[in-house]
């Protein structure tokens, strides 16, 4: 078998690389109108612009649970320390990704380290018996 020469990599490079269903312009255009929504935010919002009506939870309230627990915070004070954002319906609508952030926009949510794209919500045990859910971080 021939080796593969740069060339040929390079003809590969130019396939638009499909994620999830959508092509790379299709991509870009949903991450900008996503990012046009959250222009105060000191976070960058990692889920589709479709993804924002997903409902995260039917409760009339809960927390949202930032752990510092990753490598940035190592060799400082707030290593493994968190911080919690209550988040309550408004109007008994349910709580969505979309609303969900917003409220973490206003409530100033700052991850403050290089883990600033937010990419999911993860259920994780009670605090006060509300429940209350991890926001994950990715770079
Ligand atoms: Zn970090």
């Amino acid at each position: 078998m021939a080796n593969v020469g740069d060339g040929e990599r390079d003809v590969q490079d130019k396939h638009d690389v499909i994620e999830d269903g959508y092509d790379s312009a299709e991509l870009e255009e949903d991450f900008e109108k996503v990012a046009d929504m959250f222009q105060n935010a000191k976070f960058i919002v990692a889920f589709h612009l479709s993804e924002l009506d997903d409902v995260v939870s039917d409760a009339p309230e809960i927390n949202i649970v930032f752990n510092r627990n990753c490598y940035c915070f190592d060799r400082t004070r707030w290593r493994n320390t968190s911080k919690v954002f209550r988040i309550k319906s408004k109007n008994n609508c349910k709580l969505t990704k979309g609303y969900i952030l917003k409220c973490l926009e206003r409530q100033r949510f700052s991850p403050n380290c290089n883990h600033i794209f937010v990419e999911s919500f993860d259920k994780v045990a009670d605090i006060d018996n509300i429940p209350t859910y991890e926001v994950f971080l990715g770079s």
